[in-house]
């Protein structure tokens, strides 16, 4: 479940990422009222199975069974904004319908690591944006220099389409632990397993910022949040 929209004073209209139908958006009547038999499946982070009928018009909630709450997310405020941002990117960047796999299995796997809290935030941010642009056809050049296909010897830098070369100078630069753990993440299926001090960090997320800016131009009002 990623988002939730109110609709009059008892009902809400809930934005599911399902496994077999992508995303959708959903009426669930009376599911504001306290006693509501949707109240354990419809807030964001909460996981279900749900059972969906066609009404007049519109789609609409008939029930459901609750999986898994994400509750350790929601009892740590700065999860909370991490975990709130990634449900945001997805919510916003993926259409109604659309073929969503990939990304619902990363989705799961970013909140898992989230909850979990066993690398920094800072980090899985990090990786979860290259690996979502990467499952929307965007993934850096990172072999040799992406402006002039020249090897990286020397200095290295990060821009729009990847790495860049000590004479072309484009973008943020990397040093050899940020451009080692890129070439983990972009590689590895499930790289949420490592970490790396914060000057490499702070590399990282400037490389990211970059990347992100030229391929996804969504602003995303939990971006304010994320320390
Ligand atoms: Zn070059």
């Amino acid at each position: 479940m990623l988002r939730e929209y109110i609709a009059g004073e008892c009902d809400k209209y809930v934005v599911l990422l399902l496994r077999d139908y992508g995303k959708m958006t959903i009426r669930a009547k009376g599911a504001k009222r306290p006693k509501s038999k949707f109240q354990a499946i419809t807030a964001p982070l909460d996981c279900a199975e749900f059972v969906i009928y066609q009404g007049n018009g519109f789609l609409a909630l008939a029930g459901g069974s609750d999986i898994y709450h994400f509750d350790k997310i929601r009892g740590d405020y700065d999860k909370l904004c991490y975990a709130a941002y990634v449900l945001e990117m997805t919510e916003r960047t993926i259409m109604e319908g659309e073929d969503c796999g990939g990304i619902l299995d990363l989705l799961m796997r970013t909140l898992n690591v989230i909850e979990r809290g066993n690398i920094t935030l800072r980090l899985v941010r990090i990786i979860y944006e290259f690996k979502f642009l990467r499952i929307n056809g965007y993934s850096p050049h990172i072999d040799d220099c992406a402006a002039c296909g020249g090897e990286l010897l020397g200095e290295v830098f990060f821009f729009e389409y990847g790495t860049a070369c000590e004479k072309c100078r484009q973008g943020v630069a990397l040093g050899e632990t940020a451009l080692y753990a890129l070439s983990r993440i972009l590689e590895d299926d499930n790289p949420f397993n490592f970490e790396i001090d914060e000057t490499a960090a702070n590399e990282l997320r400037a490389a990211a910022d970059l990347f992100i800016k030229a391929h996804n131009e969504l602003e995303l009002k939990s971006t304010q949040f994320l320390v």
